[in-house]
Parts: structure tokens; C-alpha cells; sequence
């Protein structure tokens, strides 16, 4: 009975070491990831600040530090190890020190000794059937704890109610917004962005545009107050239908690999006629240099629009946006990689025409200010 309580601390202490050790393995190895995914994505940014020597050192840093999570692990294994001898050797004290106790007190015949002997020889064989197991889900356990804080995050309501188009003015009606609880982006915010007209929203860098856009779309939710869209709380709409409303360009949209044509499509279900993709590609200025490119609109793009300039990429991801003819068009700062004659002459082309009648810009604090057009 006494060997008990022991078996269960040694259980407890051998699943802490495992969850503990596995843990901080992969930790590491998440970080030795994502750190050489960011790092060689920028390799020729690298090569123009000739870093190439100190990425090198902070490269082999990264994996030393992995080297050493695996040392961590190593050693902890050798701790189970002792542990698990230890507790027999202490069982087995504990029977031969008692035993002889109570044999030389006449309170257990000499057999009894060997009756407590085959019955901790019992618990040790499915102690060894069990710690193994143990181990595997404790250490399963440390492996997978930042996905499991992921799974634990809040589900998006998927049950939610449905809404048609919208047709109506956005509201932000005070709304307050932090990230994490720290300083407020957004506080106390109310105001009206109509409908059918272009809103721009200007101010300096950090003062909380993008965090709008974001609201907007339901990434974040408000502290405080409801952002209204025909007239109903956006935490009301299921988050696909919500952001169905919108099309996003950003200053870098991201392009994915395969051709011009399916990242043009890229948000449209089923098959999409050849004559809207070039109409959306025309009004985002594009269909030009596509026309230009050797294989035209069958033209692969690369890795991330790698085979594209920084402005071909954006009109693509322009028209992206138009193809999807989307109650409300958000760009932030979408046309900052577009050349003079597209972001800012007054040559009306057609994606000018269009952002006229869709544009939506947002929004305010005090430090921001809107303009109506
Ligand atoms: P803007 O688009 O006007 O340049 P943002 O809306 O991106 O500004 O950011 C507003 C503020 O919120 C900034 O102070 C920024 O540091 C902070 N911020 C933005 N995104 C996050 C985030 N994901 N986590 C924490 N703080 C953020």
C-alpha cells in the first residue's frame, strides 16, 4: 500500500519531465522553422545589405538552440530513467526493511514476504505496461501545445444568420477596440460610411487604418460598441457571409503560384468566363502587360508573384478584387507599387471609374480623418 503513492508521484513526476522536454522541443523547432522560412524568403534583400556573415551566425544560433532543446530532452529521458530504478529500488527497501519488521514481531509468517514480493513484481508489470503509454501522451501533449491553444480559440459562429448584398451605410457606433488589452487603436469611435461612394481615410502611420479594415471584416471583435452593415451587428453574420461583402487589396496582396488567369479567379466559384476575367484585368489596368507576357493570361506567375514586378502584382491582385464585383472595395494603401500613370494622373482608366463607385476607405479616431467623395 505504501508502495502506492509512490508509484503515482514517480507517474506524475516521469509525465511532467516528458511534457516539459517535448515542449521545449518543439518550441525550438517551431522557431528554427519559421525563423529560416522568413530568412531565406528574403535571401536577396539579405545579399543587398551584404548580411550574409551575420545571418550565418544567427542561423547557426537558431539551431543551436534547437541542438540544445534536444540535449534538454536527452537528459530528461536519463531523469525518467533514474526515477523508475529509484522507485523500485525504494519498493523493494520498503518490503525487505517491513517484511523483516513484521516477521521478527511475529505479525506475518516468513511467506509473506514473498506473497509481497509477487505482488509488487504484478504492479511493476503493468507499471512498465503503462509508463510507456503514459509518456506518449504526456509528451504528445507538449509537442502539440501551441496547436492546442489554437483549437482552443473561439470557433467562428458559423450558425449564424445570412444577409443579401449590402446596400446600406456601414456604422461604427462607439466602437472601442485594443489589441490584447493593451493601448486603444480605436476608442469610443461613431460614424457613418455611406454607401455608394468612395470614403478615403487618412492618417499617420499607426493610427489604426488597417485595424478598421480589419474590424470590418471581422478578424477582430470590437471591446466595445457594434460595427452595422444593413443595419444589423456584423457579430450577428456568419463571418464568410460578412466578408463576402468585401474585397481586401492591400499594399502587398499576396499572388499564389500557378497562372494569371486562376489568380484572377481566385475567390470565384465554379467556372469564370474568359471575357469577365479580362474585363476585371482592363479595369484594373492589367490586361496590358498581360497581353505583353509571352504565354498572356496562361502565364505563370512563380512562388508569391515572384516572376512579376511589385506593380504587375498589385494590378493583378486589382482585379482579383473587381472580378469579384463586391458591395464595398477596401484598398489599403493599394495603389502605393502602381506607377504615376495609374495611381495618380488624371487619366481616368477604367479601375479610376470604378473605385469612384465603390471605394470605401475608413475610418477614425482623432488622429484620423475621413474624406467623403
Ligand atoms: P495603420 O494602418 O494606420 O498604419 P494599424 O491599424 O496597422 O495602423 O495599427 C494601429 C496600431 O495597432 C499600431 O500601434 C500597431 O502597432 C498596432 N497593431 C496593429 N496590428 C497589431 C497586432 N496584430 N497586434 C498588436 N498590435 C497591433
Amino acid at each position: 500500500m505504501l508502495a502506492t503513492p509512490l508509484a503515482v508521484l514517480m507517474f506524475f513526476l516521469v509525465g511532467r519531465t516528458e511534457y516539459y522536454g517535448m515542449r521545449k522541443q518543439f518550441e525550438a523547432l517551431g522557431q528554427m522553422t519559421a525563423w529560416f522560412s522568413e530568412h531565406l524568403s528574403c535571401a536577396k534583400y539579405i545579399k543587398t545589405q551584404a548580411m550574409e556573415e551575420e545571418e550565418v551566425k544567427a542561423g547557426c544560433a537558431v539551431i543551436e538552440k534547437r541542438y540544445h532543446s534536444e540535449l534538454i530532452y536527452e537528459a530528461l529521458g536519463q531523469v525518467q530513467v533514474l526515477l523508475n530504478s529509484l522507485y523500485t529500488n525504494v519498493v523493494t527497501v520498503i518490503i525487505a526493511v517491513g517484511g523483516s519488521r513484521l516477521i521478527l514481531g511475529g505479525r506475518m509468517e516468513q511467506t509473506g514476504i514473498n506473497t509481497a514480493s509477487t505482488y509488487m513484481g504484478k504492479v511493476n508489470q503493468y507499471q512498465a505496461e503503462l509508463l510507456p503509454q503514459y509518456q506518449r501522451v504526456k509528451g504528445t501533449q507538449g509537442a502539440l501545445r501551441h496547436a492546442n491553444s489554437l483549437l482552443s480559440l473561439e470557433e467562428e459562429n458559423r450558425e449564424a444568420g445570412d444577409m443579401g448584398a449590402a446596400c446600406e451605410d456601414l456604422v461604427f457606433d462607439h466602437v472601442s477596440f485594443s489589441f490584447d488589452g493593451g493601448r486603444p487603436v480605436l476608442k469610443d469611435a461613431s460614424f457613418t460610411i455611406p454607401h455608394g461612394k468612395r470614403t478615403v481615410l487618412i492618417g499617420k502611420n499607426g493610427s489604426g487604418k488597417s485595424t478598421v479594415f480589419k474590424l470590418l471584416q471581422g478578424f477582430y471583435r470590437p471591446d466595445e460598441g457594434r460595427i452595422l452593415i444593413n443595419g444589423t451587428d456584423t457579430a450577428k453574420l456568419k463571418l464568410s457571409e460578412l466578408r463576402r461583402q468585401f474585397a481586401y487589396v492591400l499594399q502587398n496582396t499576396p499572388l499564389l503560384s500557378g497562372t494569371i488567369r486562376e489568380n484572377i479567379a481566385y475567390g470565384c466559384l465554379g467556372e469564370v468566363p474568359e471575357e469577365q476575367i479580362i474585363n476585371a484585368a482592363k479595369l484594373a489596368d492589367a490586361h496590358e502587360f498581360i497581353m505583353e507576357q509571352k504565354e498572356g493570361y496562361d502565364t505563370q506567375v512563380g512562388e508569391g508573384g515572384m516572376n512579376l514586378s511589385g506593380g504587375q502584382r498589385q494590378r493583378i491582385a486589382l482585379a482579383r478584387a473587381m472580378i469579384l464585383a463586391p458591395p464595398y472595395l477596401l484598398l489599403d494603401e493599394a495603389t502605393a507599387s502602381l506607377d504615376h500613370r495609374s495611381a495618380g494622373s488624371e487619366r481616368v482608366s477604367g479601375m479610376r471609374r470604378l473605385l469612384t463607385q465603390w471605394c470605401l476607405f475608413p475610418i477614425i479616431e482623432k488622429k484620423l480623418s475621413m474624406q467623403i467623395m
